[in-house]
């Protein structure tokens, strides 16, 4: 964002207590680095087991910044008492921001939204983190899209800068001035887009993804790709390792979305490699199997 635009979220005030909704790679990272840069979290989730495994991934990654000598033990507490992980919508009373992060699933998060809203007063603002869904056919589910837009981060969220901050048909300026305010304090480097299928990165990305398919389909060796990308090209991943760290079945669901969104420059030519690991339920780092064995 530029100018008098970056001048007004400039100007907007950042929030100061945020709600995470779900628990799971995404929620559980966005109320850690929420936590961590001083903006406290209610984590809510359905599953009592999600808050588990989200807290004790909040506390090893402070465990890992205790052990380098970053932080003390009071810093690490602090951090971790200032995420309150609950499966009631009672604790959203006073957050400024809500950030939706349940499972994508239109249904589901219909459901979650509308709920959300009816918990909340007028000022708070509400983001989904959908990776595929349009913003405003989300913004159906509520009674006020103006104070609602998207806000995607990427995997893992503590270390990727990137937040695309989605523009809905009926997104207020005010609502997408506080939720770039909000990024920009949870030490993101924001951007703002429309909403179209994949919204920026997906656009860059999955014609990579498509191509490397292509590769495949060809007879590439899939190893042998990623390590040229890897070792040669200098990227920090090639395709094949991307897929498992996106997790294949994330993976599998954008495609058919971005093939559906622009059949002419991503239709699909017939069954892929990335089909062909989703049928055999390789999803990749997330369940130990993907295009690599991860322990
Ligand atoms: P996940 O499966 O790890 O976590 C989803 C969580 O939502 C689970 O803990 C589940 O119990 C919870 N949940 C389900 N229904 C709920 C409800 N009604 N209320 C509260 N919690 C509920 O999924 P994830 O990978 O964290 O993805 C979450 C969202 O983030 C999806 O929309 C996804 O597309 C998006 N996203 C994912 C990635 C990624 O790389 N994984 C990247 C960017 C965006």
């Amino acid at each position: 964002i530029k100018g008098k635009a970056k001048q007004a979220a400039r100007a907007a005030e950042p929030a100061r207590k945020a709600a995470v909704l779900g628990a799971g790679i995404m929620g559980g990272g966005i109320a850690y680095q929420s936590a961590v840069k001083g903006i406290p979290a209610v984590m809510k989730d359905i599953n009592d087991q999600a808050l588990t495994l989200g807290m004790n991934e909040a506390g090893k990654l402070l465990n890992k910044q205790l052990e380098r000598g970053r932080i003390d033990g009071a810093r690490l507490a602090q951090v971790l008492t200032s995420i309150t992980p609950t499966l009631s919508y009672d604790s959203l009373q006073g957050v400024d921001i809500v950030v939706e992060a349940v499972v994508e699933n239109p249904k589901v998060k219909a459901q979650v939204l509308a709920e959300v809203e009816a918990q909340v007063t007028d000022d708070t603002v509400i983001a989904s983190n959908t990776s595929t869904i349009p913003i405003s056919t989300l913004a159906r589910s509520l009674k006020r899209p103006d104070r609602f837009c998207g806000m995607h981060f990427f995997n893992p969220v503590h270390r990727m800068p990137l937040v695309e901050v989605i523009r809905g048909e009926q997104t207020s300026d005010d609502t997408i001035n506080k939720v770039v305010a909000y990024a920009a304090a949870m030490g993101k480097s924001p951007i703002v887009v429309n909403d179209c299928p994949g919204f920026f990165v997906n656009r860059v990305l999955f014609p990579y993804f498509f191509g490397f398919n292509q590769l495949v389909a060809d007879g590439a060796d899939f190893v042998r790709v990623d390590r040229v990308m890897e070792k040669q090209f200098g990227w920090p991943m090639g395709p094949a390792w991307l897929l498992d760290v996106v997790g294949i079945d994330t993976g599998h669901h954008a495609a058919a979305v971005m093939a559906d969104g622009f059949p002419e420059r991503m239709g699909k030519t017939g069954r892929d490699a990335i089909d062909v690991m989703y049928e055999r339920q390789r999803f990749g780092q997330k369940n130990g199997k993907g295009f690599y064995a991860h322990s």
